[in-house]
């Protein structure tokens, strides 16, 4: 496995590479739920590639950036262990160059904003402006930005996402065929702990008494799913749940929802 930090190094390696290539880009704090995308992409694709990102632009001023779980040594040897052939590890300044000021900090001038480049996201309003769009101001344009600069970067045929992340996948499809970049969308399923939490680099954020609450998110919603009756949402708050939403959309049901600090978010088709 070959791990590299600048793109200089990336385009020499990616110019000598042979077939197709499958990328999965992750924000690292690796678990098998990142593994389950490689081992897609490895039935796809001849060489798979991994960028470890954790994007300044994707999280709100009140949200985790700082304190994302970065484990870069553990990630490499899980990707190693999957068979990985190409690790990117790179700067704020190898994504974003011309937007990096002398703070460190990035200004926000190369956003792809979702209201105007991306116009028919915003002409669907379901799209962007539900769910997570909604809860998370600026969210989308932070990670359609960083997924069409790796795309650029990276030049893969095949990309690979998690259903876990439902609104995210839309909204990538939505982003590539608007802009025309070549390459393949693949979703994959939500893969969950035994007890039914979806898999998640936060879930390390949560008290050994929330973890053990954790897994409720998901019996709720397929109990709501079986029984559109019941109140779901009373039942999560009377639980200690704080909830940001619960909605059916697009034939399925989704959920976010914060356990103290730590925000968790679910989705199901009703089929489960
Ligand atoms: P992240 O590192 O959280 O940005 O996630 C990187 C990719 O892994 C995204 O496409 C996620 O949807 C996907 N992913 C995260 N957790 C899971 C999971 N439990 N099952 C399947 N895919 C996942």
């Amino acid at each position: 496995m070959r791990v590299v930090r600048s793109n200089a190094d990336l385009h020499v390696i990616l110019s000598e590479a042979k077939g197709s290539l499958g990328f999965v880009p992750t924000m690292g704090a690796l678990h098998q739920g990142h593994i389950s995308l490689v081992e897609k992409a490895k039935q796809d694709c001849d060489q798979i590639c991994v960028s470890i990102f954790v994007n300044p632009l994707q999280f709100g001023p009140n949200e985790d950036f700082s304190k994302y779980p970065r484990t870069i040594d553990a990630d490499l040897e899980l990707l190693d262990k999957a068979g990985v052939d190409l690790v990117y590890l790179p700067d704020v300044a190898d994504i974003y160059p011309e937007t990096i000021s002398s703070s460190g900090s990035v200004t926000t001038n190369t956003r792809i904003n979702t209201e105007t480049e991306l116009e028919k996201i915003h002409a669907n309003p379901e799209l962007a402006n539900t769910l997570c769009g909604l809860n998370r101001p600026g969210h989308f344009d932070g990670v359609c930005t960083v997924v069409k600069r790796l795309f650029d970067i990276v030049k893969p045929q095949r990309a690979y996402f998690g259903e876990k992340d439902y609104q995210q996948l839309m909204i990538i499809r939505e982003m590539v065929d608007r802009l025309k970049i070549p390459v393949e969308i693949i979703g994959c399923p939500i893969l969950r702990e035994a007890d039914g939490l979806a898999m998640s680099s936060r879930n390390r954020y949560l008290s050994e008494d929330e973890r053990k609450l954790a897994p409720e998110i998901y019996r709720v919603i397929l109990s709501l799913a079986k029984d559109p009756s019941i109140n779901a949402a009373q039942k999560l708050e009377s639980l200690g749940f704080s909830l940001d939403y619960l909605e059916q959309r697009w034939n399925r049901l989704f959920v976010a929802a914060r356990l103290g600090s730590t925000r968790l978010i679910d989705n199901i088709a009703p089929s489960c």
